[in-house]
């Protein structure tokens, strides 16, 4: 057990994104999910934004076999009893990531940090699903992983100081800028964006301008890099939903109430670029 293998629960868009740049770091990676296609997948998708950078002169050619070497894949949790830090980023459900938390902490050895790269959910809370609260911690990578530097570091009320010292860490050597916060409903990136994106769907659902107007007038007047709109179909609408939830059940504030709209996009499925539709299209996608 040690702090050279990192596991990563959850082949979506950020478990691959964080199983990438943890190989590309020279860490042995093992990436699990449910199903044997979804880790094949997620294997495909990391060889083909390894390919991007690449070409984009962010990664060495020479180097490509090796990182993709280093990056192993199991549909079984209890593989990963030899990682000395494993970063759960399965979908945005306490019950889900309680349950792979309770596993883990049957699989892994006391010494071993658990980490959730959890948007909204308390990291205290799924601290306490197991027997090693001051070993779990947030690591909240911001999307898309290869290119954001921020990881915000969540400190649970239990999470030991040595825990977020040794997170910080491994988020410098995989290049990136830790910034720590008390775990509190959305930390600090998604309690001041989600309020924002929710606020632009009320204004699409009053329509006040359309989803293109929306994201130009905030591209453009705000100097936003990319609109709220687009910004919430990168997300996925249902972790933007997901959020707004937590939000408002925490804080109890009505100013945090998601828009019906978004409730009803997600309902119908439309949850952005991962399902070719949300308040765009992407039928490259
Ligand atoms: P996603 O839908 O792309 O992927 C979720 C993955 O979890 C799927 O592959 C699914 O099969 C897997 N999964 C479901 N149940 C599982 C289980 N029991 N064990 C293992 N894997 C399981 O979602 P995503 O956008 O990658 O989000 C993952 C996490 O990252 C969520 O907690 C989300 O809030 C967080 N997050 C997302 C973003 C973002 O912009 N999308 C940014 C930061 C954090």
């Amino acid at each position: 057990m040690t702090l050279s293998r990192v596991g990563v629960v959850g082949a979506g868009q950020m478990g691959c994104g964080i199983a990438q740049i943890a190989a590309v770091a020279g860490f042995d990676v093992l990436l699990t999910d449910i199903d044997g296609a979804i880790v094949a997948d997620g294997l495909a998708t990391i060889a083909a934004s390894l390919d991007r950078q690449i070409r984009g002169g962010a990664v060495d050619a020479a180097d490509r076999d090796a990182i993709l070497g280093r990056v192993s894949t199991s549909t079984r949790l209890s593989d990963h009893s030899d990682a000395g830090l494993v970063i759960e980023s399965a979908v945005e459900s306490f019950e889900i990531k309680a349950e792979i938390f309770r596993q883990l902490d049957d699989f892994c050895p006391a010494a071993t940090i658990l980490a959730s790269n959890t948007s909204s959910i308390s990291i205290t809370r799924l601290g306490a699903a197991g027997r090693r609260p001051q070993r779990v911690v947030g690591m909240h990578f911001m999307n898309p992983v290869q290119v954001m530097r921020l990881v915000e570091v969540v400190r649970g009320l239990d999470t030991a100081a040595a825990t977020v010292d040794a997170v910080c860490d491994v988020a410098r050597r995989m290049g990136k800028v830790p910034v720590t916060c008390a775990d509190h409903p959305g930390f600090v990136s998604n309690r001041l964006l989600m309020p924002m994106i929710n606020e632009a769907v009320f204004a699409v659902a009053e329509q006040v301008a359309t989803p293109e107007a929306v994201d130009e007038i905030m591209s453009l007047g705000m100097n936003h890099p990319m609109g709220p709109l687009a910004l919430a179909d990168l997300i996925g609408l249902d972790n933007c939903l997901a959020v707004m939830r937590a939000l408002h059940a925490e804080l109890g504030d009505p100013k945090y109430r998601p828009c019906p709209l978004l409730v009803r996009m997600v309902d119908a499925g439309r949850l952005g670029r991962k399902t070719g539709r949300g308040f765009f299209a992407y039928p490259e996608d």
